[in-house]
Order: structure tokens, then C-alpha cells, then sequence
């Protein structure tokens, strides 16, 4: 019987599109390979209609249909359709970039599927029809008939020819990959090599443990060090024992591997799935497919793991939830921190959020009773760290260091201990300048200066990667006193090493973490105390336990204090918290020197107080006065073009098809982007604005399509809902 099948395609065009298909596998949620123009693409059956608008004549068959069980079940196309719909973002590429790359590619030679099975049009197939003699071809067709699901691994034994055979089948769509059969659902012992739980993460564990089974959101604010990794594994193995999956969500894997091994560690007959950019596309595929099937009963990920499709999903858990990499920064724009919530919703389970320095978004849903708040409120082993500020304006720095800061470091290193020194600036120094001209570093390609880079002698823009050698004199007047002008990793590295001839000093920062696993090594020298002084960047900030360090030094804080981004004091703020919570986490106490001008801003008080509450409270009676998000909401249209005036044509016609819509959302005017030009392209900018969720979705719903209409523009455009970055 032949029936209308509805297909997601990551295509251009922003609409779904309808085939006809005689395949009983053609269910909902499963691939299909479809002609698109003269191309033969992969595509997801979204929906099963009982009409098209296309005429009958013009509906197009499609090829095959690639599984013999759907790849996502219905709640998975309830989260993607309400991502698509929230983030204004085409279904089809939503729910094409949401799946492994391996399985969006008509070649399947990527990976090694479990077993094969014969398709409709395989099992139609007679022997006449194959080519008299492709002998391997009726060798194999026989195996598939023999054995519905047949194992590849039968196909391999079977020789050359026969795995050439398979080649021909696949690509004739007269078999699919399907899975080897089931493996048993092992299910998780109770953690016993658990530590002893404090009482307020005894709590928290009984918090989340009492909410399985329904929705609820809770914040777990846990100060570092208060244990909140120790909380989620508790929750963790309640909601396995209750033979439930986990998902736990975190910024990155790479730079945090102990999760992973104590997570592991902790589940020893758990199969855990990690997911993350780095892995090989096979290896994303088939740990998506072990999580899918319900083989896997944990998911460690990144961002895009918030997709993954998992059949008894009982609890997700997102790890420092206010760090900015769960928002995707191109394309589909979607938050996963956000979406963790609604999946949380659509599903009927809760979700855990936790951080030091949860988003104020975050902080203001608890503070409003939405959000459970589940409070850390003390370090397990020692105290917190004391924070002291360093005035400069006393104590001058040379080479961004203070007398104060080098010379509790040589205690540091009397003592045998570690010390670490901050600075948000890789390179030797942000800008060379001219001392007669005033000629400085600029990129010509963005608006941004190179960074000096003296190791290596480059003028390098660390937004398009343009590098230069360093002029031995001045571009512009010829004079040779070119000089440095601020502080980076390599100048700070270069005194502390005038300062501490005999110390070991390890630097780390993008540039030398950048080969791979160069950054474990390291790692392994710094706990095994083969390291004095550590200098790096943000790089350093992320949850890293390291129990020797008991001083961190913050260089140039104040470069961050003032800027027009409304959102620059909650980073920074979480920026030091994080700097300021590495040290004192073994059993010695911890003390950091934050070197600044400003001693008595209120930033740095309430940080040195450790009060995330007051320093929330604060900021959001700020953002409330000034009218900024979480009181509103924003989207923002961007665009980008050779020139300038360009972007801002496009922007403008997008502002007047918007004054039609009225819809009750700000639409202002269109702007220059903060970082105008970029790569060689200059950006712009259209902010819309309304206190109403509501009235901002179908105003974005109603706005795209006339976007989209003024589709001959030169510039480049995309919407972001909830912008983090402007
Ligand atoms: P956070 O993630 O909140 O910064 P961690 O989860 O890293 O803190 O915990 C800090 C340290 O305390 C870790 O070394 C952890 O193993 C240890 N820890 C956590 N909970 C307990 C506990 N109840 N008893 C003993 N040690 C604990
Ligand atoms: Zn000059
Ligand atoms: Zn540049």
C-alpha cells in the first residue's frame, strides 16, 4: 500500500517535505533516503499525513527507508519541534543536525552496524534480477534470507566479494542497518564505595530522589568544593536502581576527564555513553545508538547530548549550568541548559541544575519559587579560600605583578606548595604599539588588535587567526620604538621566571595546551607537585581539583569590570569564583590576591565576601530597573555582509516588515555589532524586545518568513532567541 510519508531534510529551504513510500518500515521517527533534486539525501519521517498539497503527479517516491525501528520515538520529535518552534529555526535542519553525522551520510561504510536485514525492495528482489555473475550477490541474498537479521559479522567471515555484494545492496536500498540483537539491561548497585554524605548534601539527595517520576527543576547552589558532584551520583544511582537513564550534561569533557572516570568508576556495571565533538563519527554514532537502544543507561555529554534519544530517561542533571558553552554560538542557536528544562517537562522528570554562580536566570526562578533551591553552603575538607584584594594604586605591579603577589608566591615555594597565576590573555601582550606615531596592532580583517606572540614572533588576531611577523619598526613613520603595550600569559610567565630563576613554571593556556594530550600531561605534573607556579587563562578556572594549590593570583580583573555587555559583571563574577575556587581544595587553606584599582567596587566585595545571594539580588534589581533579561526577552537579528551598509539595508527592511506585524515586542533599530567587523565581514544588529514569552514566539514565528522573503539580499542573517552575546 503506498502511503505519505512527511521528511525533515537539512536543506536551505525552511519546510518539511512529502514523499510517496510503499515500505511498511516507513514509521515515524525512522530515516528514509529520498530524491531531492538530482541528489539522494537522508531525511527523518516526521509525520505520516493523510494528505499532501503537492499534486499526486508531482509527489516523488522515496528510495528506502533505512530502519527497521525508528531512531527517534515521539517524545524525541516533541523536544526538536518545540526547539524548532522556540529557536525560530527550520524542523528539518533542527532535527538533522541533532543526529550523528554517520547516520545523516548515504554512505553507511562509516560504520559497522550490528547486522543488516533485507529491505521491501530487497525482499521483492529475485535472483534473475541480479547480474548472472555476481555470484557473492545470490550468495549474500541467500545469508539475508536465511537469517532476517543478519549479523555483519557472518558478512565479513563470508569473504571480499560478499562484503562487496553489501556495498552494491546498500546503495541499491536492498538492505538497512539495523541493530545486533539486544544486549541485557544491567542494572546499578547502590554506589558503595560512596563517601558518607554531609547533611546538606544528604538533603539535596533527598530532594531529587522524592521528585523522580514527576517534573521539578532544582538548583543545586553549591559553593566550590561543597561536594554537588557527590550529590548527583547519589541521585544518579537511585534513578538507575529504579531502572531509569541518566543524562548528565556538562560545558566540556576534554578539559574534565575525572568526571568521567568517577562516574565509571562509581558504576562499574553501568554502561555509560560519553558524548562530545571530539570522538570520530563512528564511535559518536554508535555510543548515540547505545544510548537510544537503552544499552547505555547513563549519558555523560556536552551540549548536543541534550537530544540524545533515550527510552527511560528519569533524571538530567546539568553541571555548572551558567557556563556560556551550553549555548550553541551559530546556526541553531538553542540553549541546552533551557531545553535540559523542557525535556525535564515534556518527560514528567526533574531536572538538577548546579553551580557556584548559577545564571541569574537560573537564580531568579528559584528565587521565585519555580526552581527548588537546594543550598551547599560549606567546603568539605578546608575553608574557603580568602579572598584579599591588592591595591595597586599602593602597591604598583611591574609586569602585571605586585610586590604582595611575588612575595606571598616565594613563601608558597619555601613551603613546597603551589601557587597559580591568573590572567584572561594569551599571548606576550594584547596590542605593540608605537611610542612616536601612536601606530598600533590592528587586524585589518576585524576590529580587534593583534596580540603580540613573542615565542614564535607573530602579530596574531585571535579572531580570524591573521598573523604576521612582528615589524622590526613602525609601519607607519618607520621609528624602531615598537613596544608592548598590557599584560599576557607569556610577559607574566617571562617575570615570574626573572623572579624565580630556580622555580618550575608551567604556562597554560591555548597555545600550549593545544597539542593533543598535552593537557593531561600537565594535568599529571601539576598533581604529582612536579610543577611551583601555574600561569594561565580561563582555561585554568574549570573545575579542576588540585590539592596542592593553595594560592591563586588574579592579574587584571579590572579590564573586565566595565563594559557595555549588561551581562559582563555576572561573568566575571562566576569567572573569579571559579579562579578563586581552585585554591585551599586539599586540606590546606587557600588564600587569593586579586590585584585591582578598584578595591571598594561592589563586584569585588561581594565576591570577597562570598555572597552570591546579596551579589544576585543586586544585579537583578539592576536589570529590573534597567528593563534587561531575565525581566525581558530578547531575540536578535543578525546580519553580515562585505560591507557595512549592506547588513544594515537588510536589517532595516526587516525592521519595517516587523512595524506590520503589530505585535506588541520593541523592535529598535538596527546597529553595528560590538565587534563591527569580523573576518573581513562587518556585522549588524536588530534587537526586538517584550516581557512577553508569549508575544516574542509568535512574533519571531510571523517575522521569519518575511525574512526569509527577502531572500536576494547580499548579507548573511540568522536569529538568535535569548542572546548571550551581542
Ligand atoms: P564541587 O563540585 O561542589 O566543587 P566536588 O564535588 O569536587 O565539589 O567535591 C570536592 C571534594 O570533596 C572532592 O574531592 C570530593 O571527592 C570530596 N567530597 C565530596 N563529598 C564528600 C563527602 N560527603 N565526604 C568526603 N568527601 C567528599
Ligand atoms: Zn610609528
Ligand atoms: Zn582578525
Amino acid at each position: 500500500m503506498t502511503s505519505l510519508i512527511r521528511v525533515a531534510l537539512d536543506v536551505p529551504v525552511a519546510r518539511l517535505f512529502d514523499y510517496r513510500c510503499d515500505d511498511a518500515a516507513a514509521v515515524i521517527g525512522a530515516r528514509v533516503l529520498v530524491p531531492f533534486g538530482r541528489q539522494r539525501l537522508i531525511g527523518i519521517i516526521v509525520a505520516k499525513p493523510d494528505t499532501s498539497d503537492v499534486p499526486e503527479n508531482k509527489l516523488r517516491r522515496a528510495f528506502s527507508v533505512l530502519d527497521r525501528e525508528p531512531l527517534l520515538q515521539r517524545a524525541d520529535l516533541l523536544l526538536l519541534e518545540f526547539a524548532a518552534d522556540y529557536y525560530v529555526h527550520p524542523l528539518g535542519a533542527v532535527v538533522m543536525v541533532t543526529l550523528p553525522a554517520a547516520l545523516r551520510r548515504v554512505n553507511t561504510r562509516a560504520k559497522t552496524p550490528g547486522a543488516w536485514t533485507l529491505t521491501e525492495a530487497g525482499n521483492a528482489l529475485t535472483e534473475d534480477a541480479l547480474p548472472p555473475r555476481a555470484r557473492a550477490q545470490r550468495t549474500l541474498l541467500g545469508l539475508l534470507r536465511e537469517q532476517s537479521v543478519l549479523p555483519h559479522t557472518v558478512i565479513s567471515a563470508a569473504g571480499t566479494a560478499c562484503r562487496k555484494a553489501l556495498q552494491t545492496f546498500v546503495a541499491e536500498g536492498w538492505v538497512t542497518a539495523t541493530d545486533a540483537p539486544p544486549h541485557a539491561v544491567a542494572v546499578a548497585l547502590p554506589p558503595g564505595i560512596a563517601p558518607q554524605l554531609t547533611g546538606d548534601q544528604f538533603v539535596a539527595v533527598e530532594a531529587i530522589t522524592t521528585a523522580l517520576g514527576r517534573y521539578q527543576a532544582l538548583l543545586l547552589l553549591g559553593i566550590t568544593g561543597s561536594g554537588k558532584t557527590e550529590v548527583y551520583l547519589h541521585a544518579m544511582a537511585t534513578a538507575l536502581s529504579h531502572n531509569r537513564q541518566v543524562l548528565l550534561l556538562v560545558p566540556e569533557i576534554a578539559l574534565t576527564p575525572q568526571l568521567e572516570s568517577l562516574v565509571i568508576a562509581r558504576f562499574p556495571e553501568v554502561m555509560v555513553s560519553t558524548l562530545h565533538s571530539g570522538l570520530a563519527d563512528g564511535e559518536r554514532a554508535e555510543r548515540w545508538q547505545a544510548a537510544r537502544s537503552g544499552q547505555a543507561r547513563i549519558v555523560l555529554g556536552t551540549r548536543l547530548s541534550v537530544f540524545t534519544p533515550l527510552p527511560d530517561l528519569g533524571l538530567i542533571i546539568v553541571d555548572e549550568e551558567h557556563d556560556s558553552s551550553f549555548k550553541q554560538g551559530e546556526g541553531f542557536r538553542y540553549s541546552a541548559r533551557d531545553l535540559a528544562v523542557v525535556r525535564a517537562r515534556q518527560a514528567g522528570i526533574p531536572v538538577v541544575l548546579g553551580s557556584a554562580t548559577p545564571a541569574l536566570e537560573t537564580y531568579r526562578n528559584a528565587l521565585d519559587g519555580r526552581y527548588q533551591l537546594l543550598p551547599l553552603k560549606n567546603r568539605i575538607q578546608a575553608g574557603l579560600p580568602a579572598i584579599h584584594c591588592v591595591d595597586l594604586r599602593q602597591h604598583k605591579a611591574e609586569d602585571g605583578l605586585s610586590p604582595t603577589l611575588v612575595a606571598a608566591i616565594a613563601e608558597r615555594i619555601a613551603r613546597n606548595e603551589q601557587s597559580m597565576v591568573f590572567i584572561n590573555r594569551r599571548g606576550y601582550a594584547p596590542v605593540l604599539m608605537c611610542g612616536s606615531c601612536g601606530w598600533m596592532s590592528d587586524c585589518e580583517r576585524c576590529s580587534a588588535k593583534r596580540v603580540l606572540h613573542l615565542r614564535d614572533r607573530r602579530l596574531r588576531c585571535h579572531h580570524c587567526g591573521h598573523d604576521s611577523a612582528v615589524p622590526t619598526a613602525c609601519p607607519e613613520c618607520g621609528d624602531a620604538d615598537l613596544a608592548p603595550v598590557g599584560q599576557g600569559t607569556q610577559r607574566v610567565e617571562a617575570a615570574l621566571i626573572r623572579h624565580f630563576p630556580q622555580a618550575r613554571i608551567l604556562r597554560i593556556d591555548r597555545d600550549t595546551t593545544r597539542p593533543k594530550d598535552a593537557w593531561p600531561a600537565m594535568r599529571n605534573r601539576i598533581r604529582e607537585r612536579d610543577v611551583d607556579i601555574l600561569v594561565g587563562t580561563q582555561i585554568l578556572a574549570k573545575g579542576h581539583d588540585f590539592p596542592h594549590l593553595n594560592l591563586v593570583g588574579v592579574i587584571n580583573a579590572d579590564s573586565m569590570l566595565y563594559s557595555n555587555d549588561f551581562r559582563a559583571s555576572e561573568r566575571l563574577y562566576a569567572l573569579l569564583t571559579q579562579v578563586a575556587g581552585r585554591a585551599g581544595r586539599g586540606s590546606l587553606p587557600g588564600m587569593v590576591l586579586l590585584q585591582t584599582e578598584f578595591p571598594d567596587h561592589p563586584l569585588y566585595t561581594a565576591l570577597r565576601d562570598q555572597d552570591f545571594d546579596a551579589f544576585a539580588r543586586a544585579q537583578l534589581a539592576e536589570r529590573r530597573q534597567a528593563g534587561f533579561p531575565p525581566y525581558v526577552h530578547q531575540a536578535l537579528l543578525r546580519a553580515e555582509a562585505r560591507e557595512l551598509k549592506t547588513a544594515l539595508a537588510f536589517l532595516e527592511q526587516a525592521a519595517q516588515a516587523a512595524q506590520g506585524l503589530d505585535s506588541g515586542v520593541t523592535v529598535y533599530d538596527p546597529v553595528p555589532a560590538n565587534m563591527m567587523r569580523r573576518a573581513g565581514r562587518e556585522r549588524a544588529q536588530l534587537l526586538v524586545q517584550t516581557a512577553s514569552r508569549t508575544a516574542l514566539r509568535s512574533f519571531l514565528n510571523a517575522w521569519r518568513p518575511l525574512l526569509a522573503d527577502t531572500e536576494s539580499t547580499p548579507a548573511r542573517w540568522s536569529l538568535d532567541v535569548d542572546p548571550l552575546d551581542f
